[in-house]
């Protein structure tokens, strides 16, 4: 049995004929950039979240690279966000010659540890932001960083690119806090056919500020007030997105069965005394308790091998994430070293994301769970 990480053809089927008729008039409109798709695809993600202002952009890196550009942040400036994330979280930082400090991740959750961004706020000048990353689509502990970031009167910006979709007693990810964003690249939550990104806040003038950074602070055209950049969404993206977003809480509840069925399953047969399972921090806070599984990860002992014979079982699997950002050669400048973020850098050696996406089977399912049993001896 062949059992991938993620299959998209899966999806893509059923809505193909409704996909390519939108892509379709699009193309007959030959209204490419930006547009009546755009604006539509905007006005749901502001229903479907709560977000009050929703700005389509390029990718869900450009959205933070121009809302961080909306807010002034650059050299000078202190940014505090987690090592354990996809690079593009400190990489924008990074960009705008901007200051990246990090604080370490609590082990649970994997997301940025309460304690450890209270430390780091207290020895760090010139903090301008705090980014939370709601990371494999499970809520960073918003209601603690937003009370801290309150107290040093320092905005929240939520890296929600994993996270669409999923819930937090106090809002939408990705609509909690001051701002945040959403990528629709084809592996998120909600895939676009390419990059596609979306910015969200609450503050009106910082979304008209997006806005015209996102197309060369230009108005009118030829008249330029600040200097922005081509972020721009194409209306074949947001045509798609379109067709996909009605969807979306039904994969999300897929997603969510399928995390279920792992556990149940590995309960039975014992697994629960090698891995360690994500948790859901946020049940039993009613209907705002979603965690959205973007992905499913657990730790493993003796990890590589264990991913090394799913591969060998055709059982795919991935590493989210080998290296923590602290490690990384390029950010050897921030004079971090080994040893100073020891959870982040355990996720990293222990971590496995297994398959998991709406139209994975109870077969396949059952499957993983043999071959990751075997390996155990259980
Ligand atoms: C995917 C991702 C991004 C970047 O989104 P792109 O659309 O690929 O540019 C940023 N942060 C996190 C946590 C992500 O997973």
């Amino acid at each position: 049995m062949q059992v991938p990480l993620l299959d998209l053809k899966l999806q893509y089927g059923p809505l193909k004929a409704q996909i390519l008729k939108e892509i379709e008039a699009v193309a007959d409109s030959q209204h490419l950039v930006l547009g009546p798709q755009v604006e539509q695809l905007e006005r749901s993600i502001e229903a479907y979240t709560g977000a009050p202002h929703a700005i389509g952009v390029s990718s869900g890196t450009d959205a933070q690279l121009v809302l961080l550009m909306a807010l002034g942040i650059g050299p000078g400036d202190a940014v505090i966000t987690t090592p354990y994330t996809f690079f593009a979280t400190a990489g924008c930082v990074a960009r705008l010659g901007a200051r990246v400090v990090f604080a370490d991740i609590d082990p649970a959750t994997y997301n940025i540890s309460v304690e450890s961004l209270e430390a780091a706020l207290a020895r760090t000048a010139n903090v301008k932001a705090i980014i939370p990353v709601h990371l494999y689509g499970c809520c960073a502990d918003m209601e603690a960083i937003q009370k801290l970031a309150a107290h040093y009167g320092v905005p929240v910006l939520e890296d929600a690119a994993q996270a669409l979709g999923a819930r937090h007693p106090l809002g939408a990810a990705g609509a909690i806090a001051d701002a945040g964003w959403y990528s629709f690249y084809p592996t998120k939550n909600l895939g676009a056919f390419g990059d596609a990104g979306m910015v969200t806040c609450k503050d009106a003038a910082l979304a008209a500020k997006i806005r015209s950074l996102r197309n060369h602070g230009m108005e009118p055209k030829y008249f330029h007030h600040s200097v922005g950049g081509n972020f721009r969404l194409d209306a074949i993206q947001a045509a798609v997105l379109n067709v996909k977003l009605p969807h979306l809480d039904s994969w999300g509840a897929g997603r969510r069965a399928r995390a279920a069925f792992y556990r149940s399953e590995f309960q039975k047969r014992g697994l629960n005394a090698a891995l360690t399972l994500p948790v859901e921090p946020w049940a039993g806070c009613g209907v705002n308790d979603h965690h959205i599984y973007n992905q499913f990860v657990v730790r493993a002992p003796k990890r590589d091998a264990l991913r090394n014979a799913l591969q060998n079982a055709g059982v795919g699997s991935e590493i989210y994430y080998p290296l923590p950002l602290h490690e990384q050669k390029c950010f050897r400048s921030l004079g971090y070293s080994t040893g100073d973020f020891p959870e982040a850098e355990r996720a990293a050696r222990e971590s496995l994301a297994l398959p998991i996406f709406p139209e994975l089977t109870e077969a396949q399912q059952l499957y993983v769970t043999d071959q990751i049993a075997r390996f155990y001896g259980m």
